[in-house]
């Protein structure tokens, strides 16, 4: 078999697997939280060797940092756009410590999931005074609840995080009314979202939401290649952050002077994945923008979510729940005894289908994604595969719990 895949156990194929390999190379496809698949034009807009202090480059980073702007609807009056090198996370990192005063600072973290306790880790690892609420897996971060709480609490926060959407769960958090409880019972606080796995398919208003720093990735939603993350700041809070942060890498201040004054990073870009990223936004608008996006994504989940009904998988987010998202989805691990994970996970990949596992605490889950560049006929082919590697895992059909 030519595939470059191998299997590290030895039950036989049903005719309907080896159908499906064929002789075909096998394309991947990643139906994951990240890293994502990208286009192949994206792929080439990366190979060329570009100087970072060439003309060229830096009206490209201008460019990016502009369109990224427009993405948001906000001004460049109001706001900025913040590029550093690394994922998500690392901006993240930046972002808690630039924003968050050096001797008056105290984090307030929205926790429903795994990406929420990642910013308390954060703020245990920088050294951020912080303190969180506790909202259950799989349910949305409470506003009314949230409410309650901030009313009694005598503690002032400096800075406030939730995540937009909990990858972990897929679960939507209401990020505008929560954004309006925060105006009015911590003012002067920096409202700071993690909009990773959602910007660029989930709309959301700046002024509205009252959201200061706004956090994503190259290689989520707008689909170019991993290797650097952004922030929308908006300027009258981040101003006010010079010398804020703890460390060298992650000023992003500092990061932000540097690329004003001279159009450059203050240490080596990411050369390649930036020129991968503005053909990606030439692909985001040719799509038709972020709506569309967001309704291929859409389309992409209804297909996955009923299949996977058919086939009798249950999911972690009931159905009719408001805030249950549309860009990836968290399913229970069946209980039949012939149901692994790692073996379907294995079964899958040999097919070229890449899931990923659960990121939840209290139950067996894993994940399927469909963003990144996927399409209906790819969520219909993942289908296709699943049923027939529950088949020869001999997983009785519908799945049972
Ligand atoms: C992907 C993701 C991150 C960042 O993860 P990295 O691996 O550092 O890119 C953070 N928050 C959310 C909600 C995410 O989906």
């Amino acid at each position: 078999m030519s595939s470059p895949f191998s299997l590290g156990h030895s039950r036989d194929y049903t005719i309907e697997t080896r159908e499906l390999l064929g002789n075909k190379k096998v394309v991947k496809k990643l139906f994951t939280p990240g890293p994502l698949g990208v286009s192949v034009a994206t792929k080439e807009a990366m190979l060329q060797d570009i100087g970072s202090r060439e003309k060229e480059f830096t009206d490209t980073v201008k460019l990016i940092r502009q369109l990224l702007l427009d993405l948001a609807n906000v001004s460049p009056e109001e706001f900025t756009t913040v590029i550093l090198q690394g994922s998500g996370t690392y901006m993240l990192e930046a972002v808690l410590q630039s924003a968050t005063p050096r001797d008056s600072g105290q984090v307030l973290v929205l926790v429903n999931g795994a990406y929420g306790l990642r910013i308390e880790k954060i703020c245990e690892r920088v050294g951020l005074p912080y303190e969180s609420i506790p909202f259950p897996e799989g349910e949305k971060v409470d506003p009314q609840q949230l409410e309650l709480i901030l009313r009694n609490k005598k503690q002032q926060f400096s800075t406030v995080v939730v995540i937009h959407c909990e990858t972990s769960t897929g679960v939507i958090n209401p990020v505008k009314e929560i954004g309006l409880i925060v105006r009015k019972y911590c003012p002067g606080a920096a409202y700071i979202v993690d909009g990773m796995s959602s910007f660029g398919a989930i709309p959301l208003d700046f002024q509205d939401s009252q959201v200061d720093y706004l956090i994503s990735s190259a290689n989520k939603c707008l689909e170019g290649v991993p290797g650097f993350s952004f922030c929308i700041a908006r300027l009258e809070h981040f101003r006010k952050c010079k010398g804020n942060a703890r460390s060298l890498s992650f000023d992003l201040y500092d990061q932000f002077e540097e690329m004003e004054r001279t159009g450059q990073f203050r240490f080596t870009p990411p050369t390649h994945a930036l020129l991968a990223f503005h053909h990606a936004l030439m692909e985001l608008v040719e799509e038709g923008g972020m709506k569309a996006r967001g309704r291929r994504y859409h389309a992409n989940c209804e297909i996955i979510r009923e299949g996977m009904k058919k086939l009798g998988f249950k999911k972690l987010v009931p159905d009719a729940e408001e805030y249950d998202g549309f860009i990836i989805t968290s399913f229970l691990n069946p209980s039949d005894p012939n149901f692994t994970f790692d073996e379907f996970y294995q079964r899958l990949l040999f097919l070229g289908q890449v899931i990923y596992t659960g990121k939840v605490t209290q139950k067996d889950t894993f994940r399927i994604g469909n963003i990144g560049h996927l399409y209906p006929e790819d969520m219909n082919y993942l289908l296709n595969c699943i049923e027939c590697v529950l088949k020869d895992m001999h997983v009785a059909i519908p799945v049972s719990y």
